[in-house]
């Protein structure tokens, strides 16, 4: 089976994509700077260690390896960073995106799946969000991540490189077999950031907000199981490589948590209590986020099969405690 070139593949989504791969008979090759990601992630293939900032080992990449489809999950991920830096932001998830966008075209049109988000939505007026639903980022990382889709859809009609924008709503947990798992340097995320104050290995845990409009106050997020994105990415390349035209499409589970259902389900998992502090809401913090999945399972054939909550939490805190 065929190379896939795998921008960003030592991270968290990444790494678990490149196992997927490497399950589904595609040979992965990691190319990441190791900024973020970890050079034990890198499981399944060769790893070219280096920065898509710079377009000349971008396009040397691609020579040597010759890819039949790239995926492209290497970008900064701080949404309040990118919003007081957003020039670093800019630099590496739209210069760096462009680098990888026009090398695929020059060398001939290799497709690309693409690691979108639904912050491209901004604050969403329906829920549940489906594709057709007003883009209206409203950070730099959400903007950063829309105006790549733009790119690669101008790209394809000037020249037909065809191209698969994944709009992922939470990733969470880790992998099943603990191989691998979320190892964000500065943990910014919920669930992780709830195991890791239960398992006292963090101070400040805070809830932002428990005067929303939602059942128990705080805000609802839809979690997608890092093993369920890593098969839609699979499914994204199978797609692209039989011929499937663009798209932008949400990947998420359909379902919605609020952030006392997770630390609820963190405690029940026999995680310890999970020590918290009410904090006010943050500003540009939608009340509820939840995929509308249906264009997922149309294009892709996907559904989430991994995440449902008991999974989600049991793999993640396994992964915690094997690296604490
Ligand atoms: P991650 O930080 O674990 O992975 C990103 C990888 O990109 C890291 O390995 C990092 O070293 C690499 N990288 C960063 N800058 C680079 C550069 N200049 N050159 C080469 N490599 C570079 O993050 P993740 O959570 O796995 O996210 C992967 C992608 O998915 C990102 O594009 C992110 O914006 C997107 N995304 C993530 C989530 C989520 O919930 N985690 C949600 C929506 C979208």
């Amino acid at each position: 089976m065929g190379k896939i070139l795998v921008f960003g593949g030592a991270g968290y989504i990444g790494s678990h994509t490149c196992k997927a791969l490497t399950c589904e008979g595609f040979q992965p090759v990691v190319f990441d700077d190791l900024s973020e990601g970890h050079r034990d992630f890198v499981k399944w293939g060769p790893l070219v260690k280096a920065d898509i900032r710079h377009p000349e080992a971008v396009r040397s990449a691609i020579a040597e390896h010759r890819p039949e489809a790239i995926i492209h999950f290497a970008a900064l991920t701080s949404v309040p960073d990118s919003v007081s830096d957003p020039g670093r932001y800019y630099a590496t998830n739209v210069s760096g995106s462009l680098n990888i966008i026009a090398a695929a075209g020059e060398a001939g049109n290799i497709p690309v799946v693409f690691s979108s988000s639904c912050a491209v939505y901004g604050m969403p007026e329906e829920v549940p969000i489906s594709e057709t639903c007003p883009t209206a980022p409203i950070t730099p990382y959400g903007r950063g991540k829309l105006m790549v889709e733009e790119i690669l859809a101008d790209f394809d009609a000037a020249h037909g490189l065809r191209s698969v924008a994944l709009r992922y709503f939470n990733a969470c947990g880790a992998d099943p077999q603990g191989e691998i798992g979320e190892s964000h340097r500065n943990e910014t995320h919920l669930i992780p950031r709830a195991i890791l104050a239960a398992l006292g290995r963090i101070g400040d845990f805070r809830v932002f907000g428990d005067d929303y409009d939602t059942p128990d106050g705080s805000a609802i997020r839809d979690y997608i199981h890092v093993s369920d994105l890593a098969d839609a990415h699979v499914r994204a390349c199978r797609h692209l490589l039989n011929g499937g035209k663009s798209a932008r499409v949400n990947v998420g589970s359909g379902r919605g948590f609020s952030v006392f259902e997770i630390i609820r389900a963190v405690e029940a998992a026999g995680a310890g209590r999970v020590p918290l502090k009410l904090a006010p809401r943050r500003a540009g913090d939608p009340p509820r986020l939840v995929a509308d999945t249906g264009m997922a399972k149309q294009l892709l054939g996907f559904s989430a099969r991994h995440s449902d909550l008991e999974t989600v939490i049991e793999t993640a805190l396994a992964w915690h405690r094997k690296t604490g």
